[in-house]
């Protein structure tokens, strides 16, 4: 059958980061597949997009073999914060590995071209800083973050042994700390955690003393980064690190949140988790150069924009159900 349009797959295409790219995809012009076992993403995050003509909403596990006809494969299905990958660390092993054979098998067999959401996570705790994407790495390989740096790292091994062995034409891409609307509240990460705290007045939960380091990229400018590395040509193929290079410590984070919220909360210290990452901050040289790619949302800006939707969000959960029922 003859397709005008570019048909796209994204897995994981129902949680944060998917949901945007799925509506950022069809504001493109293409048709989107959205695949997804809903393990942490939601119907509700793609609700608007259904019904759109352009717009397929699968239910698939990627672990299993998935046959559909497309020209390019966003593939973002993982478990993404600690407490979720964390929960099941052998599904989330099984999802990055099996995840990216049935995806690379199928790029091989409809030849199209693939991007694998890596991970900043890939340097572990890092003794190279900011980190450019030469440096391999200080990964534990059998602590609880191991499931996910691991599984990450096997998928990226997979994506170049795909591309030297079979010519699949891959684009991975290693996504540091990306915030905005769409956030799942619960899932412990420290932007959605901070801000959902700050909101209600409660105690901020600063793990450590704070001082370890983070940077925070804004979900729109993200999705830039997806695309533009999507529409290079086959000699680009990463692995590219695509980030905000803004520091911040976790306090001043947490200061940040306070005061653009105008909360009462005060901050507290909780013990800091195994294996946390003291520092991270991405080198971008190469995405400047190879994708003409450079954040622009701030932080102050981007988490205006957050706070807004967690504030509705808590609005609408706050409602009583008969109230909700009468509406
Ligand atoms: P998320 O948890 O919101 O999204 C992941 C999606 O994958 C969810 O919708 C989930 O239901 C789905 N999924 C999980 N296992 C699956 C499976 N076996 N089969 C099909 N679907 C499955 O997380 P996110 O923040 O949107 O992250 C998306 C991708 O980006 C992940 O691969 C993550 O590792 C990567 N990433 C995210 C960040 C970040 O800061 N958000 C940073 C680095 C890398
Ligand atoms: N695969 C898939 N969809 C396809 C083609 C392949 O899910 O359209 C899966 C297939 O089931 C296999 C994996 O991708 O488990 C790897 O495929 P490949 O052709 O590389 O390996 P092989 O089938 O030879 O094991
Ligand atoms: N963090 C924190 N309080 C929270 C949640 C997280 O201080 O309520 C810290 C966490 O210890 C880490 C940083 O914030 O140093 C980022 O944590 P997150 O889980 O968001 O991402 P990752 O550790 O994967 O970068």
């Amino acid at each position: 059958m003859y397709h005008a349009n570019k048909r796209v797959l994204v897995t994981g295409g129902a949680g944060f980061l998917g949901s945007h790219l799925c509506e950022r995809l069809l504001e493109s012009g293409a048709e989107v597949i959205c695949v997804d076992n809903f393990f942490t993403g939601t119907r509700r995050n793609v609700e608007h997009l259904i019904g759109h003509k352009r717009f397929e909403l699968v239910r698939h596990d990627v672990c299993f073999p998935l046959f559909v006809e497309v020209d390019e494969i966003y593939n973002l299905a993982c478990p993404a914060s600690p407490i979720h990958y964390q929960h099941d660390p052998v599904q989330t092993t099984k999802t990055s590995v099996h995840g990216a054979i049935n995806m690379l098998g199928l790029a091989k067999r409809v030849r199209a071209k693939i991007f694998q959401a890596s991970t900043s996570e890939v340097y572990g705790d890092p003794s190279v800083h900011p980190q450019p994407e030469e440096y391999w790495g200080n990964v534990n390989p059998i602590g609880p973050r191991s499931c996910y740096d691991e599984g990450k790292r096997c998928a990226e091994t997979l994506f170049f042994d795909y591309n030297r062995q079979h010519k699949v034409r891959i684009k991975v891409a290693r996504i540091f700390n990306t915030y905005g609307p769409r956030m799942h509240p619960n899932d412990g990460r420290v932007v959605s955690n901070f801000i959902v705290q700050a909101l209600q007045n409660q105690d901020i939960s600063v793990y450590g003393a704070g001082e370890q380091t983070r940077s925070f990229c804004y979900v729109d400018d993200l999705v830039s980064g997806f695309m533009k590395l999507m529409a290079t040509g086959d000699d680009v193929i990463g692995p590219i690190n695509l980030g905000n290079p803004g520091e911040f410590t976790i306090r001043q984070l947490a200061e940040l949140v306070i005061e653009l919220t105008g909360s009462r909360s005060r901050i507290v210290e909780f013990p800091l988790p195994q294996d946390d990452p003291k520092q991270r901050r991405p080198v971008i040289e190469k995405a400047k150069a190879q994708l003409g790619w450079e954040p622009k949302v701030h932080l102050r800006e981007g988490l205006g924009k957050t706070i807004a939707y967690f504030d509705q969000l808590l609005k609408e959960n706050d409602r009583s159900p008969a109230v909700a029922a009468s509406e």
